[in-house]
């Protein structure tokens, strides 16, 4: 089987409302979004998106995304679509880094191999462990009054596990932010408190320090030098995610003792087959995990959901629904959906989801 033809969508996905993180400081309103599908000369199809949050989020974006699918794409035509690992070191030896430009484009080889062997990617990552997946909210930042609202919202629509994005205010702003949440949060809820990298070392001290909450706390600085700070002199267990980008990244935070668990997202390391790689030595280290991707539709929910799934239920925690966010939906009821409180995902071979084309217009590009 050989790969034969590269065809690549961009969909701009409005949010439903827009979306403040990092206490304000990055604003969202719409997604810019890259799907693609890979055709082989026997007839099977993969599809893949890459979704970077914004231009803010990380040090990626959806204009860069499609340039480097210029240089990438090109080189895969030909080539066997089952030999991934030889395809991802094919493209970083032409592209070094660019992460998330890779990522669409491993999420539809695993979407072919999934296919070709009759079988749901969870399977394929180690085998589904549990009957679905916790969902995950993800609260934009507001005033304490706004932020216990939106979590009884998502309460309402069988979430219990939360991500609550603070950071920006003044240190007593924050600690009452935190112990509004906390008194409002019900005995089997889990709220985390992701920062974005919002705080200094110093603030975030201070913060921990001063709060009731026992619980999870996510990227609080900026860098992993100063997480690792913040971790030896708070207690709660931080969990880190913007600044771990490759599998190396994820070896030195354990070396440092910086983190307890791993935000693990297939575009922001380079798709499923880094986002496994990185899985699985959290497994071996013992990390609990939410494993969810940056953005994107129900293409992109999917594929990260079947890696939560394979997952065990003692590391992994809530995955996050992109969806949930989303104005438009290109494969309506079908993908990683949440339902009574938990999502499932399609039993179907691959990906188990595929977008309707007339949903996502013409091409923007044909690689042959
Ligand atoms: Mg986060």
């Amino acid at each position: 089987m050989k790969i034969s033809r590269i065809t690549v969508w961009q969909k701009d996905l409005p949010l439903r409302e827009p979306y403040r993180l990092s206490g304000g400081r990055l604003t969202f309103e719409a997604l810019d979004s890259t799907l693609l599908r890979i055709d082989t000369d026997e007839g099977l199809a993969g599809w893949g998106e890459g979704c970077p949050w914004g231009h803010s989020y990380l040090p990626a974006h959806g204009p860069g995304l499609r340039a480097a699918l210029a240089i990438l794409a090109p080189a895969l035509i030909g080539e066997d679509p089952s030999r991934i690992d030889a395809l991802n070191r094919a493209m970083d030896l032409i592209l070094p880094g660019h992460p998330y430009a890779k990522a669409p484009l491993d999420i539809a080889l695993w979407d072919i191999l999934g296919r070709k062997a009759g079988l749901p990617l969870s399977a394929l990552f180690g085998g589904a462990e549990g009957a679905g997946v916790p969902a995950n909210s993800s609260i934009s930042t507001g005033s304490a009054e706004e932020m216990t609202a939106r979590i009884a919202d998502y309460r309402a629509s069988g979430y219990r596990t939360h991500s609550a994005k603070v950071g920006g205010a003044a240190p007593e702003v924050e600690i009452a932010r935190i112990e509004a949440i906390e008194a409002a949060r019900r005995p089997d809820e889990l709220v985390t408190y992701d920062v974005n990298r919002a705080w200094t070392p110093g603030l975030a001290v201070e913060v921990m320090n001063a709060v009731s909450a026992k619980g999870w706390f996510e990227q609080p600085c900026e860098t992993l030098d100063q997480c690792a700070q913040v971790q030896r002199r708070t207690r709660q267990p931080l969990l880190l995610d913007e600044c771990l980008q490759s599998l190396p990244d994820h070896l030195e935070a354990w070396k440092r003792g910086a983190c307890e668990g791993v935000k693990v997202k297939p575009n922001r390391v380079g798709g499923l087959t880094r986002a496994r790689q990185v899985r699985d030595f959290g497994l071996a280290v013992g990390w609990r995990m939410h494993i969810e991707d940056v953005g994107g539709t129900v293409i992109a929910d999917t594929a990260a959901l079947h890696l939560a799934l394979s997952t065990p239920e003692e590391n992994r925690m809530g995955s996050w629904l992109c969806q949930a966010h989303l104005r438009d939906d290109p494969a309506p009821g079908a993908g990683a959906r949440l339902r009574d409180g938990r999502i499932t995902l399609p039993e179907a071979p691959g990906l188990g989801v595929t977008p309707d084309e007339s949903f996502l217009g013409d091409p923007v590009a044909v690689y042959a």
